[in-house]
């Protein structure tokens, strides 16, 4: 992709325009190469003509000051170090901002890159000036962490680090500005990250703190670099439509300021052309192009009082025909950022659409400059009364909203006072009863349900979103309702959650309640299957007795050893001998004397049978006989015998797909039948699987109705299929087909089970 290379941004003509409108004649602003390095006497004219009572003194000293400091450093351009700070501090000086804030500006890389220190800034500067520097400092330090650190979080440590001089926020937004017209220089990979931080933070509080003309350029800088295509193409589109309309744009002007005059009002008219980023972003949000005239330029009606803008807006409204739906009265109702304003679109001059701001030259100075405008000369125009309720508004926004960030609490007013704006990387919506929840963007209600409550999180079982029924994975939208709908039968989620959420707290809260889950089905499995020792045997068992007996376990809990033995870790007759040291282990019968072959445990109190009396027939006594490995085989199946020299025979039912194997072999397959004597019951193994619907307490169910009926359980081994099901593999022991027949058929009639199979290896 060809990358335009961007011709250098203007500064000073940026600047000097920046309380004025753009002539309309003006299509763009050329590029002004920099012909020489400001001077030290430039830098204090600049301040005197706005502050006569500037400390000379103080602004020479800095000036000496900063660019010995920085000595023979130079910028990624090859410029001098010392032209940063400085140009900085020129920046300032078109906010007309005060001395120690352009002092400030040009010492503010001096702690971190040189070898001043606070305490020499305190000595030489005083400590006001030393606070502001080491202000930008630690901001400096975030920029370096930034990449790791969440923008949110990020942000709330630079509001933080503003929170005691708002001038360190505007040194910083200087300091950005003229990073970003230098961002050229800069390799390609950290370019992009900058402006896409000067877009998601910088510019926006810039907005935030009323100051258009800074976040426009901040913002227009920043679309050049990520989006070089788009930007070229707004450019000559906006060129071609200005060049176009040139003659139109005269009459409109002409036009309005004559329908003034008639009326004895002395108006100022001028068109602006709106800024490229402001018309990409329109375009993308409409999906439209550019055609009408209106589309790119708005016209300023500056007044002389805050009457004759109802007045000026009265002639326009009955001059021409009205946009309905257009006028906004931001004059008796102020913008949070301090905007004051009348708005307005008419059919005008030439048909055409005609977009109007109407207001006084200082609520004008507050559009353009916002909270730079009055904060710091108060004498300067308007009743102080009125100038410091108006700064109020715009600290006070700053204030609460460094308040609410470091308390996190009370998020209702943090969502009015800050209107979304700075938050680009966060969706916020609403419970129910009005309570806000944000989220970072891409949030599904999975992470909504946690960032109400773990509970509701982990009892969550379906959502509605603004009334509708959606599913949890739904990602959610600025301003949603989300009602998440709970089930007191569910105490855990299921574990696929834990990819499908998209907050760190949600994941970790279902890590969390699964891994608890499990655990406490492995340990509800492995009590019942000690119990049935007990029972069997004829044990006392106690819990106190048991937790004496933890240490010769190795196991810190009861829970823990009922867990392992649900686990198979360890054994329940571990358990016995462990509580009870002369216990003697339960007599295990197998039949035949082979690894890996289906083990029996008969009850103590049954009589064994010798290893011959295996109730099949049509076998040469002395051969050890198996069955089937995995699948077993039971009395009522039908059966045959599969000779292995040297190891026995193993008995496989009739339909194991194994006896494929051993086609070829015709040899070795032995034709045998059940031998089983009806009085002395016998068990037998046998494998079934179970897909069940991913709750917790699922596999405690299915133990439940496999030992209720009757049947042993050997072995389960459980798989997740999907988000919502799972496989539990158990191997089981039964007395015959028709008893395994109905051990399935119980557990098909349960709602948790939605299919169950026999397995034949
Ligand atoms: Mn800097």
């Amino acid at each position: 992709m060809a990358v335009s290379r961007p011709s250098p941004p203007p500064t000073q003509a940026a600047a000097d325009s920046a309380a004025l409108a753009t002539p309309v004649a003006v299509p763009a602003k050329p590029p002004k190469p920099r012909s020489r390095m400001m001077r030290q006497y430039d830098l204090v004219e600049r301040v005197r003509s706005y502050n006569p009572d500037t400390n000379e003194d103080l602004l020479n000293r800095a000036y000496v000051y900063a660019m010995k400091a920085h000595g023979s450093q130079t910028r990624a351009s090859g410029d001098p170090y010392f032209t940063h700070p400085l140009e900085v501090a020129a920046i300032l000086t078109d906010l007309k901002l005060d001395d120690a804030t352009i002092v400030a500006a040009l010492l503010h890389d001096t702690i971190e890159d040189t070898e001043a220190t606070r305490a020499e800034i305190d000595h030489l500067f005083g400590p006001e000036i030393g606070a502001l520097v080491e202000g930008l400092t630690k901001l400096k330090r975030l920029e370096l962490v930034s990449r790791e650190a969440k923008q949110a979080e990020n942000l709330r440590k630079l509001l933080l680090a503003i929170a005691d001089d708002v001038r360190v926020l505007l040194v910083k937004l200087a300091d950005r500005l003229h990073n970003m017209r230098t961002l050229e220089f800069v390799p390609e990979a950290s370019r992009r990250r900058i402006a896409e931080e000067t877009l998601d933070i910088y510019a926006p509080l810039a907005g935030r703190m009323g100051m258009q003309e800074m976040r426009e350029e901040l913002e227009d800088l920043s679309f050049r670099t990520l989006d070089p295509d788009a930007y070229r193409v707004v450019m000559q589109r906006l060129d071609a439509l200005t060049d176009r309309n040139l003659d139109l744009i005269g009459e409109i002007e002409s036009q309005l300021a004559k329908k003034f005059r008639d009326n004895g009002l002395t108006a100022r008219v001028s068109g602006r052309r709106k800024k490229p980023f402001s018309i990409w972003t329109k375009m993308e949000r409409k999906s439209i192009g550019f055609e009408q005239l209106s589309d790119i330029f708005g016209f300023r009606v500056i007044m002389p009082d805050v009457e004759s803008c109802y007045r000026a807006l009265g002639i326009v409204h009955t001059t021409w025909p009205v946009v309905p739906g257009r006028f906004k009265d931001y004059i008796s109702t102020p913008k949070q950022n301090d905007y004051r304003s009348i708005h307005t679109t008419v059919i005008g001059p030439g048909k055409q659409r005609v977009e109007l701001q109407i207001r006084t030259q200082e609520m004008d100075q507050i559009a353009e400059l916002g909270i730079a405008a009055h904060a710091f000369y108060k004498d300067d125009v308007g009743s102080p009364t009125e100038l410091l309720k108006r700064e109020s508004n715009a600290f006070a926004w700053l204030r609460h909203t460094i308040g609410i960030l470091s308390e996190s609490a009370n998020p209702e007013e943090f969502l009015e006072h800050t209107k979304l704006e700075l938050f680009h990387d966060q969706v916020f919506c609403f419970t129910p009863k009005g309570k806000l929840i944000a989220l970072p963007r891409h949030a599904n209600v999975i992470d909504f349900a946690y960032a109400v409550h773990t509970d509701v999180g982990n009892s969550a079982v379906g959502c509605k979103i603004n009334g509708k029924f959606a599913p949890l994975s739904s990602e959610l939208q600025n301003g949603d309702e989300v009602e998440v709908l709970t089930s007191e039968a569910q105490s855990a989620p299921p574990s696929a959650w834990e990819s499908l959420a998209a907050t760190g707290k949600a994941r970790a809260a279902i890590r969390r309640a699964t891994r608890t889950a499990v655990r406490d089905q492995y340990a509800g499995l492995g009590r019942r299957i000690v119990e049935r020792l007990f029972e069997r045997t004829k044990l006392d068992y106690a819990d106190d007795k048991l937790k004496g007996a933890l240490p010769r376990l190795a196991r810190a809990s009861i829970e823990d050893v009922m867990a392992a033995v649900g686990r198979g870790e360890i054994k329940a007759s571990d358990v016995a001998r462990a509580m009870y040291p002369d216990y003697k282990e339960e007599r295990v019968v197998r039949y035949g004397a082979k690894k890996g072959q289906a083990a029996v445990a008969k009850p103590a109190t049954e009589p064994p049978r010798p290893p011959s009396a295996i109730p099949i027939r049509g076998i040469n006594s002395g051969l050890p006989v198996k069955f089937a490995p995995n699948g077993g085989a039971v009395p009522g199946d039908r059966i045959v015998g599969i000779v292995t020299p040297g190891e026995g025979i193993t008995i496989y039912p009739i339909q194991s797909p194994a006896l494929k194997d051993f086609e070829e072999e015709p040899e070795r397959w032995l034709d045998v039948r059940w031998d089983v004597d009806e009085s002395t019951p016998q068990r037998f193994p046998a494998r079934i699987r179970v897909e069940n619907v991913n709750e917790p307490g699922s596999l405690a169910q299915v133990a439940t109705v496999i030992a209720e009926h009757d049947g042993n359980i050997d072995n389960i081994s459980m798989s997740r299929r999907s988000p919502d099901f799972t496989e539990l593999t158990i191997d089981l022991e039964v007395y015959d087909l028709k008893h395994l027949s109905a051990i399935i058929n119980q557990l098909r009639a349960k709602t948790i089970v939605a299919r169950v199979d026999r397995v034949n290896g």
